[in-house]
């Protein structure tokens, strides 16, 4: 139910544009109201110009901003009185349409206006809200949608066909205001809702009432009814689910990733599960989209794979990848059938799959995107059931729907995108992340777009740093974990994590480290032995569930030990971590021999002594290594500099650097090997 959520102190105290900022933020507070990146508001306004001069403005909703987060920057301001007179025009291209606004720019540097920009010119009121309401929609797709819309609205609203949001469709809707000046609305036939008023509040108001009347609308239509039939398949109990995911999401990722990398969102809410068990549900979610706004991100059919628990896991595991090849054929044809001259085919696998049972798994370019469709999803199970509920749910034809896939003002809004980087869509386990050298690798490979999985067994630096990622590169870009790289379940968890949370994974950096050691006399069994586990079996642990993940993904993947100078030039008075690292490096290398077949490389990483920001140098490290080497602690780091080649301090950035070098595509056919990092140490030159 849409609430009416003005505020009249907050909003009195803003003026023109924030006033426009207050209301789109409360509408895009509530998703049934305007999807996410969906509708569009504007307020006509007057300004004052770089010259002084007043000047009537019309300050619109960019292309690509969201109403629930748009600031005052997210909006154009145009100049209003050079664009009204193209209400007199027979009609304008797109292209004609948007090269004309954007040359009545109010200020320079902003971005580009909506391209249902002339839809808001020409509704002769100050203040317009363009809304995507479930509501509404499931009254626009319904098969007698006009009818529909008249006996809830009555003679207060308009009813408008669907056309493609343009010019043809902002004069249509311009000329009804001016004949029918009485009316409230303008629905639009598949599409949404148009509402105005000369004041910012009446606007709002208006825009919630006439939603609740079509939510209560739908409400009583939707009475006593299933609207995607009577119960089909029995959703598992929530372990099962996750148990058979941890399984099954690694070959759905491999399946969809053929063409880039893929991340996956995984949702099996109480309203999706409803949805994809119900008798109907595999036919209705192939009549195609909910919303033009939708199509970008959900395409016009999700994959819906007909599989019941009954069948079994393996069942459900062996026909994912056909049933993914088939759906690219079907959107080949679909391309085939609707392009014109010059249009390049975007990805053609799934962006919604739907599995009975089990819920839904959204695909994107990275967390933000796979969330973007997944939301959207839950809008076209609203639409699609209150259609349902009224006689039927009718989409946009084939053509209709490629028209607004492949329109190049849609696709413009993607082209903003900067191009994608190494690391974009990867998932990367960093062990020991939570400090030092693997937390430098976190930063160092988010930055080049990877979603990160930090494993460590220290809770407090792990769960800070996933925060400090997620604050700086956005949205569910990392998880902490908290693993003790030496436990198997604990290990095979944060594997299960890592999957569910992302859909499988690309890159293992094997990073986990203790320093310890002693000359052989005093190292204790003890001591030997926690070497060994850490840097030995948890290395170990971790490359065996990850090259099991990475198998089952079937698309390759990466593995970086971080070793030492230490495993090819044993540091004197550390028998143990010599030996521990030597193990490391020779795993790696029989790794890399058993994953060359799957595409899995294995190399390592050696550095020699990072001081600064490790905290394996704590003063009881720093003060045996200089008793070892016969020095004061202060001129440790002068010593290590002074015994390499270069005469360099090794950082974390350089080993950092290293590793996104060899889990890249960079390194792409270099397997098994040991890069130094170490100033030059002649005795660790690789042999
Ligand atoms: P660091 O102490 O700053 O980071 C190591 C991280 O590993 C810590 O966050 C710690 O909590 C975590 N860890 C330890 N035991 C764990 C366990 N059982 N399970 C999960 N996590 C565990 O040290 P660093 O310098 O960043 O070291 C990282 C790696 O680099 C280590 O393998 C180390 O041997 C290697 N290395 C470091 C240097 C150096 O001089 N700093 C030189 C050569 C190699």
């Amino acid at each position: 139910m849409p609430q009416n959520l003005w505020n009249a102190d907050s909003a009195a105290r803003l003026p023109d544009l924030d006033g426009l900022v207050y209301r789109s933020n409360l509408l895009g507070s509530d998703r049934a109201v305007v999807n996410i990146y969906g509708g569009n508001t504007s307020a006509k306004l007057t300004l004052i110009d770089h010259a002084g001069r007043s000047t009537n403005v019309l300050a619109v909703k960019a292309s690509g901003s969201d109403l629930l987060t748009i600031a005052e920057k997210g909006f154009a301001l145009l100049r209003l009185d050079e664009i009204l007179p193209l209400f007199q025009r027979d009609m304008m291209s797109d292209e004609q349409m948007t090269d004309y606004l954007s040359r009545t720019a109010f200020e320079p540097g902003r971005p580009r206006q909506s391209i249902e920009t002339l839809l808001h010119a020409f509704v002769p009121f100050k203040h317009v809200d363009h809304t995507h309401p479930d509501a509404v929609i499931s009254i626009a797709c319904a098969p007698d949608a006009e009818d529909q819309a008249r006996r809830l609205y009555g003679d207060r609203m308009a009813f408008v066909p669907y056309i493609r949001p343009g010019f043809k469709l902002s004069q249509w809707i311009g000329h009804k205001l001016i004949d029918h000046p009485q009316i409230e609305c303008v629905v639009m036939g598949k599409h949404g809702l148009i509402t105005w008023a000369d004041n910012s509040k009446t606007c709002y108001d208006n825009s919630i009432r006439l939603i609740q009347e079509a939510e209560d609308y739908i409400a009583d239509a939707c009475k006593g009814k299933r609207v995607f039939g009577d119960l089909h398949v029995e959703s598992l109990n929530a372990a099962d689910r996750a148990a058979i995911m941890a399984q099954v999401l690694p070959i759905i990722r491999g399946a969809v990733s053929s063409n880039g990398s893929t991340i996956l969102a995984y949702d099996d809410s109480e309203t999706v599960l409803a949805m994809v068990g119900g008798a109907k549900a595999a036919e209705v979610s192939q009549l195609g989209a909910a919303c033009p706004d939708h199509l970008v991100h959900v395409k016009r059919q999700p994959l819906f794979v007909d599989w019941s628990p009954a069948d079994g896991v393996d069942a459900l595991k062996a026909r994912i990848p056909g049933d993914v090849r088939a759906y690219q054929e079907r959107y080949v044809d679909y391309f085939e059938q609707n392009s014109e001259s010059g249009d390049e085919m975007g990805n053609p696998a799934p962006r919604v799959i739907l599995i009975p049972g089990l819920g839904m798994i959204n695909t994107g370019k990275d967390a933000t995107n796979a969330d973007v469709s997944r939301q959207l999803y839950h809008r076209a199970i609203e639409v699609i059931g209150g259609s349902e509920a009224l006689g039927g749910f009718v989409s946009l034809s084939a053509k209709e729907a490629y028209d607004i896939e492949y329109w190049p003002l849609e696709l413009y809004k993607l082209k903003l995108a900067p191009p994608p980087r190494d690391y974009a869509g990867k998932i990367v386990l960093i062990t020991g992340g939570a400090s030092g050298i693997g937390r430098m690798t976190a930063f160092r490979l988010a930055q080049d777009g990877a979603h990160i999985v930090i494993a460590d067994i220290n809770r407090a630096g792990g769960e800070q740093t996933a925060a400090e990622l997620n604050e700086r590169f956005g949205f569910k870009r990392a998880i902490f974990t908290h693993t003790d790289v030496t436990s198997e379940a604990a290990v095979q968890d944060t594997l299960r994590q890592t999957v569910l949370t992302y859909g499988g994974l690309d890159v293992l950096v094997n990073n986990a480290g203790i320093a310890g050691g002693a000359p052989v006399e005093d190292t204790t069994l003890e001591m030997w032995q926690r070497n060994i586990d850490i840097l030995v079996t948890g290395y170990f642990l971790m490359a065996r569930e990850a090259f099991r993940v990475m198998k089952a993904q079937g698309i390759g993947g990466t593995m970086v030990f971080v070793a030492s100078k230490n495993a090819v030039f044993p540091g004197k008075g550390s028998t143990a971590y010599n030996a521990a690292k030597a193990a490391e490096v020779h795993l790696a290398r029989s790794l890399a021999e058993e994953g060359g077949a799957y595409g899995i490389r294995v190399n390592s990483v050696l550095p020699d002594a990072v001081i600064r920001g490790s905290s394996i140098w704590d003063s009881e490290w720093k003060e045996s290594r200089a008793r070892q080497y016969g020095i004061q602690v202060h001129e440790l780091n002068d010593f290590y500099r002074q015994r390499n080649t270069l005469k360099v301090e090794i950082l974390l950035e350089d080993i950092a650097e290293a590793i996104a070098f060899l889990g890249g595509p960079r390194s792409a056919k270099t397997t098994g090997a040991m890069l130094t990092v170490d100033g030059g140490v002649p005795a660790a030159y690789v042999r």
